[in-house]
């Protein structure tokens, strides 16, 4: 009897076993779709993991039988199977859970609509720009450093070239027959280089992420399965799951940035990581590209395990943007403020918008809880489900400079939970005490938008942030409405700041960079320096020079002199001896338990108990128990404990001993039904 072990998308452990009826007129392969049945009257589709004869002693009674093939041929490549493997043992995840990351839905559903005939549209090429001298010199570093690593790190400041230098390692893989991945970390930095890339190699660039219908992307998948389609892919992590055929070269562009972190839910990838993974099984080359590489990149580097390969000089020998230091206390104190610009920045604004040139204002969002609250008794409205409080949104219309007619609430804006999405009308007098007006006590980057538009009546202003990049292509709309000079203010978020390129921005201000350095989060410091210089450098990428205007109220902090002088390697040497002294990577493995339950007994008694058995397993390496800033999130209480493992110990074994304590602690019965849910790597 032929059986097929089967993997569904769920977070079961072990694999599910059907037999293939005799009668079947197909032989299954692996990784081949199969619909099976499951339950009582449920159809899903799984991918076939193993074809095996039953064995002699093998019950194969309770076996059902697979319901049908969806088509012949396997729909997911050997070398795909082995990403999932290793990605579910890496980051302690069942296959299915990386088989629904890795699938675009409408490949785990039967129901299937056929691929619309579109015109194949056909793109104008032109060749790539040569590379200069330096760009040569980097290129034949990177090929000579392949020769003995697999992974080469690619230090180049901003505007150094470092995409060019790409597009040309992109086109000598595929002259040699290879394929090319190419991620970025965010949709926003695909519009871009969607264009810088499809000039180059036009219909042969296919792009995969998150904005396409599901559609779109089961039909790039299934091109890209059929082999011969693309030669290069551009997209978000998720790329990493298409089933390439002949890679040759994963490039990892703005390799620091965490975006390239999957939070939640499993796997809780990163995108690096699994990027060198999915290189290895291909036998490929990985290149990390970035201005300012993440700590645990550059020791690698540093410790020989990558190849490092720099380009510090601008293209055409630009400067890079100086950087000036705004002290924000003594602005405040002498009355130079006009709300959250420094007189001297609006000096400075109005000087280069009369210039004809543009400008970015930064805000960055972490540590900024934008609240409301009620000037007359200080109440403020909370989230019901999570332990947040409610930030105020605007209507649309009215942020864009209209304003509407006033429903009861203020203007028709709501308060909303930014965690669940809870949401209520904005009231117009406090709940509590009746008297006052509850007002937005936060520094968000609309009361921004409204200074500069006061400040600047004549500029044209707009703002990127979440809440105006909603529609499908609202984020492509800004960034080219920007990148053609027809906003002349753009306030924005972290958004903003990655490795776009706009040629008439001279002036960049940083409105307040303090939150960002009091994180409690060991990367804090680290992640500040790469916002910063990223934001930075947005400025002055086109013969202008760049000016960036950082307001802070804390000149003294060592970071701001590194980055004055663009010194990555002096923050470098900071953090890893920080890291060394208080066990972080990249000495140490982290490992995050979350435990989360409806009841808050439950949750304690859970949390208790496994950290009396880790601390047994693993003595120091385990936290205390942590409750986390937002104790509540959706009506789930929240603990967690933090595993740091020595990077020189096994860990294959500490796996084990922590799966061991899981699973054991799941089947005590005061701790029944606490969600506990590893996470490898955490950011
Ligand atoms: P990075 O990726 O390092 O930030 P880019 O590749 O975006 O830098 O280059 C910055 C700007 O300089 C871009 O507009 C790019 O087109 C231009 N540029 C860089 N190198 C060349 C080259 N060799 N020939 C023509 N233009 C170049
Ligand atoms: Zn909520």
């Amino acid at each position: 009897m032929t059986l097929v072990d089967v993997i569904l998308p769920y977070a079961v452990e072990g694999s599910f076993t059907y037999f293939v009826p005799s009668l079947c007129e197909q032989t299954p392969v692996c990784g081949q779709r199969v619909v099976v049945p499951l339950g009582q009257k449920k159809l899903v589709t799984g991918i076939i993991e193993h074809v095996r004869e039953a064995a002699a002693d093998e019950e194969t009674d309770r076996y059902r039988a697979i319901s049908y093939f969806p088509e012949t041929f396997p729909m997911v490549t050997s070398e795909q199977l082995r990403l999932w493997h290793r990605m579910s043992e890496y980051y302690m995840c069942t296959l299915g859970e990386v088989m629904r990351a890795a699938l675009p839905g409408q490949l785990r559903i039967e129901k299937e609509s056929r691929p619309r005939k579109k015109a194949q549209p056909v793109f104008e090429t032109a060749p790539a720009h040569p590379l200069n001298d330096e760009q040569n010199r980097a290129m034949e570093e990177i090929q000579a450093a392949w020769q003995s690593k697999s992974t080469v790190l690619l230090h180049g400041v901003t505007s150094s070239g470092k995409t060019e230098v790409y597009i040309h390692l992109a086109q000598e893989q595929i002259s040699a027959g290879k394929q090319v991945l190419y991620l970025v970390p965010e949709i926003a930095l695909t519009t871009q280089l969607t264009d810088r890339l499809r000039r180059v190699f036009g219909e042969r660039l296919g792009v995969y992420h998150s904005r396409f219908t599901d559609r779109e992307r089961a039909e790039t998948y299934k091109k890209v399965l059929a082999g011969d389609q693309y030669d290069i892919v551009i997209g978000v992590r998720s790329s990493l799951f298409l089933p390439f055929r002949r890679l040759g070269l994963v490039i990892v562009d703005e390799e620091h940035d965490s975006s390239y972190k999957q939070q939640d839910p499993a796997p809780r990838y990163h995108a690096r990581t699994t990027a060198q993974m999915l290189a290895a099984i291909f036998g490929a080359k990985t290149l990390l590209g970035t201005a300012t590489p993440a700590v645990e990149s550059y020791y690698n580097a540093q410790q020989g395990r990558y190849g490092l390969v720099k380009m510090m000089q601008r293209y055409k020998g630009l400067a890079l943007p100086a950087i000036h230091l705004l002290d924000l206390r003594k602005a405040y104190k002498q009355k130079k403020m006009e709300g959250h610009l420094s007189l001297p920045l609006v000096v400075h604004m109005r000087e280069q918008l009369d210039e004809g040139k543009q400008v970015l204002l930064f805000q960055n969002r972490r540590g900024y809880n934008s609240y409301i609250e009620c000037p007359e008794c200080g109440y403020v409205p909370k989230c019901v489900n999570c332990d947040v409080s409610l930030t105020e949104h605007k209507p649309a219309s009215e942020s864009q400079g209209s304003r509407v007619e006033s429903q009861g609430s203020r203007g028709g804006g709501r308060l909303v939970c930014h965690y669940c999405g809870y949401s209520i009308p904005a009231p117009a007098v406090c709940p509590e005490c009746g008297k006052g007006v509850p007002r937005d006590r936060g520094f968000g980057t609309e009361k921004i938008e409204e200074e500069a538009r006061a400040l600047f009546p004549e500029a044209r202003v707009a703002r990127m942030d979440t809440d105006t990049t909603h529609g499908k292509d609202a984020h492509e709309k800004l960034i080219r409405c920007f990148a053609d000079h027809e906003i002349d203010i753009l306030v924005g978020t972290q958004m903003i700041t990655k490795g776009l390129h706009f040629k008439d921005v001279s002036l960049v201000a940083i409105l307040k960079a303090d939150a960002m350095l009091n994180q409690p989060d060991f990367r804090s410091y680290e992640r500040a320096y790469q916002v910063l210089e990223q934001v930075a450098g947005r400025a002055g990428r086109a013969g202008t020079e760049g000016h960036v205007i950082l307001q802070t109220s804390d000149v003294e902090n060592p970071l701001f002199t590194y980055l004055k002088h663009h010194d990555y390697e002096a923050m470098y040497r900071e953090q890893i001896d920080q890291r060394k002294s208080f066990r972080y990577p990249p000495f140490f493995r982290l490992i995050t338990l979350t435990l989360r339950h409806r009841e808050l007994s439950r949750i304690e008694t859970a949390s208790r108990t496994l950290h009396e058995r880790l601390c047994k397993v693993f003595g120091q390496r385990c936290s205390a128990i942590i409750v986390p800033a937002i104790g509540r999130v959706q009506n789930l209480y929240i603990r967690q404990l933090t595993l740091k493992i020595e990077a020189t110990a096994s860990y294959a074994k500490a796996k084990e001993m922590l799966e061991a304590e899981m699973r054991y602690v799941r089947t005590l019965a005061p701790c029944k039904g606490v969600l506990i849910t590893p996470d490898v790597d955490p950011m």
